[in-house]
């Protein structure tokens, strides 16, 4: 069985994260969705709203599941039996970071591959981080985030 891990911050899941999610699908057997509980990083959403909200808006791919770990990617997917990583690329400015954040991963354990998926052009400039900013500026997220996500956002005031 081939597992792949998708590993993030995932604060909140985004249109552009579920289109990778979707390819991931289709390639591997089973891809698990976590979320890393890293914690220099201040969150906008807490750990477990995060997990729930994948959750949600993943009910109709059968083979994803969601979770959240803690310390090295690498450890947490020996310890799931996965031997990928998927990664997502949207601009040559993503590409610096990611090339190194894979190599020092296979640095620290050659089994495991990172593979790079991008999505449909549409989604390719969503982020995380441009939601939070059009969502505190009171804009409209309704079309980069998947709907549980909207009424979330929609039903309490976050900031
Ligand atoms: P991290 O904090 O680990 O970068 P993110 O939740 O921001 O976590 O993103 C997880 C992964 O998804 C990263 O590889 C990122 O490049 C990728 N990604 C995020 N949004 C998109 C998008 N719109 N298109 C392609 N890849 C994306």
């Amino acid at each position: 069985m081939r597992i792949a891990i998708y590993p993030g911050s995932f604060d909140p899941i985004t249109k552009g994260h579920l289109d990778i999610l979707k390819t991931g699908a289709e390639i591997f057997d089973k891809v698990i969705i976590a979320v890393a509980r890293n914690s220099e990083k201040k969150g906008f959403l807490s750990i477990d709203d995060r997990v729930k909200l994948i959750r949600e808006s993943i009910k109709d791919l059968e083979n994803v599941e969601a979770d959240s770990f803690e310390g090295l990617t690498i450890e947490y997917a020996k310890k799931k039996g996965a031997k990928v990583l998927i990664r997502g690329l949207r601009a040559v400015s993503d590409f610096e970071y990611e090339l190194q954040l894979s190599q020092a991963n296979s640095a620290l354990c050659s089994d495991i591959k990172t593979v790079f998926l991008t999505t449909k052009p549409k989604y390719n400039f969503i982020s995380s981080s441009t939601i939070k900013e059009i969502y505190l500026n009171n804009g409209d997220i309704s079309k980069f985030v998947p709907e549980p996500v909207y009424e979330f956002l929609k039903s309490r005031n976050v900031s």
